[in-house]
């Protein structure tokens, strides 16, 4: 028996570029690692103090398949507290990270065929998840001259009638793009018109940067939002794979079918951990995203002084999107080119879909001190440029 005994999906997978780079990363000693979108920060003590608590009480079994009430609350409670909405606990489900919420959600919704609309460049497993669902990705490329603004006209102009949503994320991954109100309303106005569902995936909203605002998209169209979050990034919690949905009733109840047949319950001393971490959120939060703040206006500001590179204006997030386009080099052939010349791990902007070309995502996952190290080498680089 060998892989032709595979689905056919995985006899010949299509390249991953994001996969390939997290591969090469865990390998190589000696390099700035600005490659993989994990905080490099311990989760806070007191998060991990209360798991271990839980665990070494007992509650070391399943819990209710949707989650713990308490936490199904206390999630539910934050997004209206902090956004005037007006979620009913009921409405969340506690998941194995934002990228399984995500999952499950298209899973209730697609039948084979039907579409939804991707805007590019994006966090990959988007496109991946709605192949895995049956459904069909439509791309919407975005632009940099629009600041990779996800306009509703041009939304619009994708949807057929096979189309039953779109996904979106903001802050976004790896742009650093923040919609604003404006923005909002007219994807939500366009979203009730045409009956259709907005995935939201917000898992960066603790990071925006100052003079910029998050707004849920569930302000403007609750009916029709299925809104994504998580711990991961928020608290540092990418280990712990704990994250949420809140959506209407009737798609958090077939989310929940969909999970009985997948992981049944998030990780019982995880959800705990998350307890604590939402119950404290602003003070335990802010440290870390102030920390990556103060870190990609470093960023921004002194990589924009290097003549053949330009920054793509950064509002939220924790990624800087570097404009290589100068230089002619496409952004596999530059992400080469620096690890082998200058140890910077990046990663090229085409993992995020065609949009991207023409771009290299850095993460500010390292101190400060580092990024000073990897600038000071991004400033002496020539390679490729043409003189
Ligand atoms: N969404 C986006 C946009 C991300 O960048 C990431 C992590 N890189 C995730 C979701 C995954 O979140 P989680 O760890 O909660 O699955």
């Amino acid at each position: 028996m060998d892989s032709s005994f595979l689905g056919q999906a995985y006899q010949h997978p299509a390249p991953n570029i994001l996969a390939d780079v997290c591969e090469q990363a865990a390998t190589m000693n000696d390099v700035i690692d600005l490659s993989v979108g994990d905080p490099d920060f311990t989760t806070p003590l007191p998060i991990i103090d209360a798991a271990m608590k839980a665990a070494k009480a007992g509650h070391t079994h399943y819990t209710a398949a949707m989650g713990m009430p308490e936490l199904r609350q206390v999630v539910s409670e934050d997004y209206n507290h902090r956004f005037g909405l007006n979620y009913q606990p009921t409405q969340a489900m506690i998941t194995v990270g934002a990228e399984h919420a995500l999952f499950i959600a298209l899973k209730a919704v697609l039948d084979p065929g039907d579409e939804i609309i991707v805007p590019e460049p994006c966090f990959s497993p988007y496109i991946e998840q709605v192949e895995m669902c049956g459904g069909q990705p439509v791309i919407v490329k975005t632009k940099p001259e629009d600041g990779f603004a996800i306009t509703a006209e041009a939304v619009a102009a994708k949807i057929t009638p096979k189309t039953k949503g779109i996904i979106i994320n903001s802050p976004n991954n790896p742009t650093g793009m923040v919609m604003i109100p404006k923005q909002l309303k007219a994807l939500a106005q366009l979203a009730i018109d045409k009956d259709l569902l907005i995935f939201s995936d917000e898992i960066y909203y603790d990071y925006v940067l100052s003079g910029h605002q998050f707004v849920p998209m569930a302000k403007y169209a609750p009916g029709n939002t299925v809104t994504i979050n998580g711990f991961s990034k928020s608290f540092a919690m990418t280990g712990w794979r704990l994250g949420y949905l809140l959506a209407p009733q009737w798609l958090t109840d077939a989310a929940g079918m969909v999970n009985d047949g997948v992981t049944f319950s998030a990780p019982t001393p995880s959800q705990y951990a998350a307890l604590y971490a939402i119950q404290h959120h602003d003070e335990l939060a802010q440290p870390i995203t102030s920390a990556f703040a103060e870190r990609l206006h470093y960023l921004e500001t002194t990589l924009n002084q290097v003549d053949w590179l330009k920054v793509s204006s950064i509002s939220g997030s924790i990624y800087a999107f570097l404009d290589i386009r100068a230089t002619k080099l496409n952004s596999v052939d530059f992400a080469d080119q620096l690890l082998k010349k200058a140890g910077i791990l990046v990663v090229p902007g085409l993992a995020f879909g065609k949009a991207g070309e023409g771009f290299e995502r850095l993460a500010a996952t390292q101190p400060l001190a580092t990024l000073k190290k990897a600038v000071a080498k991004l400033q002496q680089a020539k390679w490729g440029v043409k003189q």
